[in-house]
């Protein structure tokens, strides 16, 4: 079979990228080593991770919230089944809707694991052995990542377990520990912690969400605290042991005395890394980078011409919006088109709640690039909004070229941060002042309004509700 493009991995990158090909004419293949599609996100990441925060976050407003709004009903039980069966439905849907966009678009779909025979042969493999060779003029590798651990802390996949185990945990630990306060860490115990767990969070850093803005994650650390969460900075985990029913994991604390936690369970959750096992890039020549990245180019394009790389198997942040733009940038890039990518405008949500969102620099980063700044911040409990919806944590900051008022970066806790963000990736990809933010009319009573205050407060100090 011969194709112009052929794409390995459908995860949002390659599938994306598929779609984008097929639409400008290309005769396009994916090769999808497992039954469904989607990849990562769909099946294992973003999908079924938001189906649960928001199961949870339901039980929790009935628990903690509904007597307050004048609503009494006899006292809630979670029912983990249900809970992970809707899930399934919800992932089940969404991967049956990528199936959908490959016929729509006329893409064959191979199910077998691909790896290079050369430069421009893929052979497909699939779980009866049987194999079916493909030419290609372009290949696009989107082979995307698989979760990392440390020695010391292998995931046995029963009490030691990863997101994915995670993902279909049908009980409440009574105990949770997780190694990495990073967005999954804290997604994912968020989840436990609103039904009931006792979250116990190992950070190796002195801060969770380390790369955020501090602002970031220091709000969140008092919203999480006062969900339950415990946090145990600056500490280094050295073992992690499976008990028979339960975990004991052995940390050094900064002074370097032992310290030993105890659990049901302990979720690794220490970043993830690029995965690329059994695509034979050595038959094609093809360069890997550092720590198991596939090397790229400014076009995302590897040593070899012709093939290309795109998502968590490549540089940069493990987002699927990332990759999905890289995704559209390849494809485009093939048909001769002069596609755009702005790196610095790639925004980063955490889905607690409230929610933390973030775009462009962190007051951190500027500081260390010596670039002279204003920042302008305000407080969500000064919204009425949020007064009557009673989501009151958070906090909008706004950073500002001094000279030239310039937006900077945009960092925020608050309910509906997730979707609040884009208002700032769109004013600072058209390069919007401070000012610009502060003089659109914003509407009332909505969190928005959160934001149009720090961009007024960054722009003279002259925030108008506080
Ligand atoms: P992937 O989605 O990993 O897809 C790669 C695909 O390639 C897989 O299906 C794999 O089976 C297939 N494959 C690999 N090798 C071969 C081969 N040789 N032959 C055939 N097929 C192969 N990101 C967000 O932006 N928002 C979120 O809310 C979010 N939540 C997440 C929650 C969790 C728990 C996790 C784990 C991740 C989350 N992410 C989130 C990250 C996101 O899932 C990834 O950034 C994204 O999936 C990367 O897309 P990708 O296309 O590069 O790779
Ligand atoms: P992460 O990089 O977000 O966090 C890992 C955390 O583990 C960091 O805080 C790090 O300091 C800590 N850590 C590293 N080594 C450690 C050690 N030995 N002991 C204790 N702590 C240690 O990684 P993650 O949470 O595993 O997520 C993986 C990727 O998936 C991320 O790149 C993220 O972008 C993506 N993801 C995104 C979303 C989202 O967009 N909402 C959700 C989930 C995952």
């Amino acid at each position: 079979m011969k194709y112009d493009v052929v794409v390995i991995g459908s995860g949002p990158g390659g599938y994306v990228a598929a779609i984008r090909a097929a639409q400008l004419g290309k005769k396009t293949a994916i090769i999808e080593k497992y039954n469904t599609l989607g990849g990562t996100c769909l099946n294992v990441g973003c999908i079924p991770s938001k189906a649960l925060l928001d199961s949870s976050e339901h039980f929790h407003n009935a628990t903690h919230n509904f007597e307050k709004h004048g609503i009494e009903i006899p006292s809630p039980k979670v029912n983990m089944q249900q809970m992970i069966a809707r899930k399934n439905g919800v992932v089940k849907q969404t991967c049956d809707g990528i199936q959908y966009l490959m016929d729509k678009n006329k893409i064959d779909v191979h199910t077998g694991l691909g790896s290079f025979v050369d430069k421009n042969k893929i052979k497909v493999t699939d779980s009866e052995g049987k194999e079916t060779i493909l030419e290609t003029e372009k290949t696009i590798i989107a082979t995307g990542s698989k979760p990392n651990y440390f020695p010391g802390m292998e995931p046995d996949k029963d009490r030691i377990i990863t997101s994915t185990e995670m993902l279909n945990l049908e009980e409440v630990p009574e105990n949770l520990i997780v190694i990495g306060g990073g967005v999954i860490g804290l997604e994912l115990g968020s989840v436990h912690a609103r039904l009931g767990a006792k979250v116990n969070v190992i950070e190796f850093a002195g801060s969770i969400l380390p790369t955020m803005d501090s602002s970031v994650s220091k709000e969140l650390t008092k919203v999480l605290k006062k969900e339950g969460f415990k946090f145990n900075l600056n500490h280094r985990v050295q073992n992690v042991e499976n008990t028979g029913n339960g975990v004991k994991v052995t940390a050094l604390n900064k002074k370097g005395e032992e310290v030993v936690f105890e659990a049901d369970y302990c979720l690794v959750a220490v970043g993830r890394k690029p995965f690329t096992e059994g695509l034979g890039l050595e038959n094609a020549g093809v360069k890997m980078g550092d720590r198991g990245m596939i090397d790229v180019n400014d076009h995302l394009e590897t040593n070899v011409p012709g093939i290309y790389a795109i998502g968590d198997v490549v540089r940069g942040a493990m987002l699927a919006h990332k990759a999905e733009e890289e995704g559209v940038y390849v494809a485009e890039l093939i048909a001769g088109q002069k596609p755009h990518l702005n790196y610095n405008l790639i925004p980063g949500v955490v889905y607690t709640w409230p929610e933390a969102a973030s775009v462009g620099k962190t007051e951190e980063e500027l500081k260390e690039q010596g670039v002279n700044y204003k920042a302008g911040s305000f407080p969500v409990k000064a919204l009425g909004r949020a007064r009557a919806s009673m989501d009151i944590m958070g906090m909008v900051k706004v950073l500002a070229d001094a000279e030239t008022d310039e937006v900077l970066g945009v960092h925020m806790v608050s309910a509906r941060a997730a979707d609040m963000i884009m208002e700032a990736v769109t004013a600072m990809e058209y390069r919007a002042s401070a000012e610009d933010m502060a003089r659109i009319c914003h509407p009332h009573p909505t969190y928005t309004e959160a934001t149009k205050e720090a961009a007024l407060a960054a722009t003279e100090n002259r925030a108008l509700h506080i």
